[in-house]
């Protein structure tokens, strides 16, 4: 009894010992930090970040480090509003703040699980944490988007991997303090990363996953003969094509990108059986290795034109670069979806500390359905309105988009795969208010790849 009750006291001390602290400095902390972050000898922020861990590239090289107290991202705008920002006076976004749970150090444990953390790892620093990103192809596809609000982003198709996703524009995450009052209120949105977390209506694009879902419903056979007038009556008006397609079967209809097929396919479907088949190819939930990605948004059942609009990827459904790159990647598959990553490990000097598990193979539809599409997609870049994403000596299957928007001239957009017949990587290019894709966004597709492939 003696024993028990001295080792409750004991307990008792303890417990008194711990919350102390933890009282004390959640009073300084929460409530008056308003007061501590305006001082600018701030050193609780000085601290805590000289302990943050790096974000490192594929191969290892810091994209964010902590420098004399000060975060620095040594790609500077090239991956701006993707790292996002960690600052004593503006806070965190970007990575920064979603991996914070893994990259942070503690100078002095504030919570039982970061005492715990500190005590079985017997080191104050935060884990480095290394993305899936490849710096040179993130470099190239910022590059190709001077002059030009957009996103490109490229899959690397084994593995599900994000290899590149660039967004302009940007900020200097150097300068981000200065030019803090303007970024804010700049119209162009330069602190949004638009590869992941971009929300666009995808236009023709759509008309994979339309023909693709179409087939698998058995809703239409690779053989059916479509008689295009270059209009057709959608329920409550007439939607008109880019051109009078005569007749075509299905195959020609992608390769010419035909709206009255594609959205006679998408009646046939129904709103409904449109909205399963983004569900199953994996848009309606983000993925979790991609921190703060925007899971697209389906058409909402309404008038009685959606179904045909949506079949052509208008109406009001909504989908990110990320999520079209993947369906592209799962027809490249044939018909295999794994959940892309931007997260690769966890590291401590060099050792892996923790590693995400092997994604999952998921059969979204039929190998011959994802062949059928897949032959399309080839002869829409060899002969069709996908032309100019050609890369020389390799096959290169794609669809363009022109997508129709409330905020000016169209949406450019083109996403495809290469090789055609043994598939490494597929890209979506994203131009916001650029008119064709076939003629803005492919060509940019076009360098990706075969920079891609040969890396
Ligand atoms: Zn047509």
């Amino acid at each position: 009894m003696a024993i028990k009750a001295r080792v409750r006291v004991v307990a008792l001390f303890l417990l008194v010992l711990f919350l102390a602290p933890v009282v004390n400095l959640t009073r300084f902390q929460v409530l008056r930090s308003e007061a501590l972050l305006a001082r600018p000898d701030n050193t609780r922020t000085l601290e805590d970040l000289s302990l943050r861990g790096s974000l490192l590239d594929r191969a290892g090289q810091p994209l964010a480090q902590t420098r004399q107290g000060r975060r620095v991202h040594p790609l500077g705008p090239v991956t701006g509003p993707l790292l996002g920002y960690l600052t004593g006076r503006l806070g965190a976004a970007g990575l920064e703040a979603s991996l914070e749970a893994r990259t942070v150090g503690y100078a002095i444990p504030r919570t039982p699980m970061q005492a715990w953390s500190l005590l079985t790892r017997g080191d104050r620093h935060g884990d480095d944490v290394v993305l899936t990103l490849d710096r040179g192809l993130q470099t190239l596809a910022w590059e190709l988007l001077e002059g030009a609000r957009g996103a490109a982003l490229v899959l690397d198709i084994p593995s599900g991997e994000i290899l590149a996703v660039a967004s302009r524009p940007s900020f200097d995450p150097a300068r981000l303090e200065a030019d803090w009052e303007r970024l804010r209120v700049d119209p162009s949105a330069p602190l949004i990363e638009r590869g992941t977390q971009g929300l666009y209506p995808p236009g023709s694009t759509f008309k994979i996953l339309t023909m693709a879902g179409a087939l698998a419903d058995g809703r239409t056979r690779s053989d059916e003969v479509f008689v295009c007038t270059g209009s057709m009556d959608a329920g409550n008006f007439i939607l008109h094509d880019n051109a009078v397609h005569g007749r075509v079967d299905l195959k020609e209809a992608l390769v010419v990108s035909c709206n009255v097929t594609f959205a006679t396919l998408g009646q046939r479907l129904e709103v409904s059986g449109l909205r399963r088949w983004m569900d199953g190819f994996g848009l309606l939930e983000a993925p979790a290795l991609v921190p703060n990605a925007a899971e697209a948004q389906p058409m909402q059942p309404g008038a009685p034109s959606v179904a045909a609009e949506a079949g052509i990827g208008q109406a009001d459904l909504l989908v990110s670069p990320l999520g079209m790159a993947r369906v592209c990647a799962t027809l490249a598959r044939g018909g295999i979806d794994l959940e892309p990553r931007l997260v690769r490990a966890q590291t401590r000097r060099g050792q892996v500390t923790w590693r995400p598990a092997a994604p999952r193979p998921r059969r979204v539809l039929p190998e011959a359905v994802a062949g059928e599409v897949r032959r399309a997609m080839e002869e829409a870049v060899a002969r069709g309105t996908g032309g100019r994403a050609a890369v020389p000596g390799v096959a290169v299957a794609g669809k363009t988009g022109t997508a129709e928007n409330p905020h000016g001239e169209p949406h450019a957009w083109f996403v495809g795969y290469a090789p055609a017949e043994a598939p490494k990587v597929a890209v979506a290019v994203l131009l916001e208010n650029s008119g064709g894709g076939g003629l803005h966004a492919a060509p940019l597709a076009s360098r990706l790849l075969q920079a891609a492939l040969s890396r």
